[in-house]
């Protein structure tokens, strides 16, 4: 997979933490590959009330909810973390999701794949219920581990 800038589209060596054509920063993953989700857009979209950001990222936003939108309680049923890309266009954008019971206790930490989060646009995300135990989850945070630059649409 080629790493490209995302404000001119010039290669960008997975080590680099500048463009070389245009000089845009560019942000580093855990891993220390090249993130697309770090880097910052100029003009952000901003997310509407009560939706979060989404841990390691950059204008990138989270809300979640039960698999048939009813109330965002989980446990027998599955899950449904909504994605809102207020920045670059990104791809292959891997996140983990974590939910706490009442307490605070992790209750569990499961792995997705969002092929594509176009700037812009809200992605659903689904977690199936055989992924989750059966607890009443209060809280749920997400982090983005890697992401890759998508394109302009
Ligand atoms: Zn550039």
């Amino acid at each position: 997979m080629e790493a490209m800038c995302p404000r001119c589209g010039a290669p960008a060596r997975k080590v680099a933490r500048f463009c070389a054509r245009c000089g845009l920063r560019l942000e580093h993953g855990p891993d220390g590959l090249l993130d697309a989700g770090r880097v910052p857009h100029p003009h952000p979209v901003p997310p509407p009330p009560n939706w979060r950001a989404v841990r390691q990222a950059t204008d990138l936003h989270y809300r979640w909810e039960s698999a048939w939108g009813g109330e965002p309680i989980l446990g027998t049923e599955g899950l449904a973390v909504v994605l809102l890309n207020g920045g670059y266009p990104l791809r292959n954008a891997e996140i983990e999701v974590v939910g706490y019971d009442g307490d605070g206790r992790e209750r569990f930490k499961v792995k997705s794949l969002a092929y594509e989060l176009p700037r812009g646009r809200d992605v659903r995300v689904e977690v199936p219920s055989y992924e989750l135990p059966n607890c009443v989850c209060r809280e749920l945070t997400v982090t983005l581990l890697s992401a890759e630059f998508g394109s302009e649409q």
